[in-house]
């Protein structure tokens, strides 16, 4: 990717003094639908209307878009309300149809950039075009395929272009409809400071409650916008009904977000602190999991313990795994004080809860 400046300069041009909004329903339903949300956001901080029309159902027999009729509600809703619009494309066929109804901006969704074959495709087809494009992250971690999707968008010679982070599926449940991995948007933001990405607190949360929070974190660790689907009628929407907030929540949203765009150093300052605070409770949350999968593991022990009558306290084991501990512990610059301190309280939490199941 060469000439990343060149990337946020769509961005750049809009001129923001916040960050960028991306609202809408998750699919267009009726014409009516359409036009009253867009009317809804038309005088707000909201810079695109979204709305999906080809979309990708993880099972099917569910509602699958009312297809290439939807560009002729998003042209009047340009028309009408004078918002740009936004929806996803995923092949050839889409991004035609696209174009011929002058969307403004294009997303690929998180099961085609899954797929190089699919990316290319929309490529070729968009090769030159002066729209924004934005690639969602696939639906599985993994970084190399996010930025191969961006490389060869960029190798077709679209300039505008973007990524929306909207979690990661896990085979594990967890409170997230799609766990944010926030390491690896961290990570892409390293790499590439100037590609401009945006949030989509939505989907990883699959809940409207946890939007804000969600949003306000992405804020935090400098995401340029947020994407946020929108409807009316939350709990009758065609699909993603749990995770769509009303215009007025939308709205209430924007305002409570703490935002911080200015450039005087005290603003820089708090702005890093926000930054470097985010990344530390991102990290603290995943101790917390890890320590408690440890535990859990620990009374599986436990019960085996149980069932063979041996003792809790195995010291020949323990002593090994502190030895070890501390050598790794030294190569990420942690101190052998800390690192026994640190084991020797989670030892003796292992200790309780073994002695709980064997004696309960
Ligand atoms: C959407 O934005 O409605 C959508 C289908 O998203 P994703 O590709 O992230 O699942
Ligand atoms: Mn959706």
């Amino acid at each position: 990717m060469e000439n990343k400046k060149e990337l946020r300069t769509w961005l750049d041009d809009l001129n923001l003094s916040h960050p960028l909004v991306i609202a809408g329903p998750c699919s267009a339903e009726t014409e009516e639908q359409v036009l009253k949300i867009a009317n809804d956001l038309k005088d707000t901080d909201v810079s695109y209307f979204r709305a999906g029309i080809w979309k990708p159902r993880t099972r099917p027999g569910m509602f699958e878009g009312v297809g290439a009729l939807g560009l002729k509600w998003l042209q009047k809703v340009k028309a009408e309300t004078g918002m740009k619009t936004a929806t996803e494309v995923a092949n050839a066929a889409h991004v035609k149809l696209a174009l011929e109804h002058d969307v403004d901006l294009l997303w690929i969704g998180a099961r085609s950039t899954v797929s190089p074959f699919i990316v290319q495709e929309i490529a070729d087809a968009l090769n030159g075009t002066d729209k924004i494009v934005l690639v969602k992250n696939p639906v599985n971690p993994d970084l190399a395929l996010w930025l191969g999707a961006i490389e060869r968008l960029a190798t077709a010679n679209i300039k505008n272009l973007g990524v929306i982070h909207r979690g990661f599926s896990t085979y594990e449940k967890s409170k997230y409809r799609n766990n944010p991995e926030w390491q690896m948007a961290i990570e892409l933001q390293t790499k590439f400071p100037d590609l401009p990405i945006i949030n989509d607190p939505s989907h990883i949360t699959g809940n409207r409650d946890m939007i804000f929070d969600v949003s306000q974190t992405a804020l935090d660790l400098n995401f340029d916008g947020l994407m946020i689907e929108t409807h009316f009628d939350p709990d009758n929407a065609w699909s993603d009904a749990a995770q769509q907030v009303t215009p007025t929540a939308l709205i209430q949203i924007m305002k409570d977000l703490k935002i911080r765009k200015e450039t005087d150093p005290e603003a820089e300052y708090n702005k890093s602190l926000d930054n470097l605070r985010a990344q530390i409770d991102i990290v603290d949350n995943q101790i917390i999991g890890l320590l408690g999968k440890r535990m859990k593991a620990s009374d599986g022990i436990g019960t085996l313990k149980k069932q063979k009558n041996v003792a809790v306290l195995q010291s020949k084991r323990w002593n090994e795994i502190l030895g070890r501990m501390v050598l790794e512990g030294q190569e990420h610059g942690l101190s052998e004080e800390f690192i026994l301190k640190m084991f020797k309280a989670i030892h003796q939490e292992s200790i309780n809860h073994q002695e709980k199941i064997i004696n309960g």
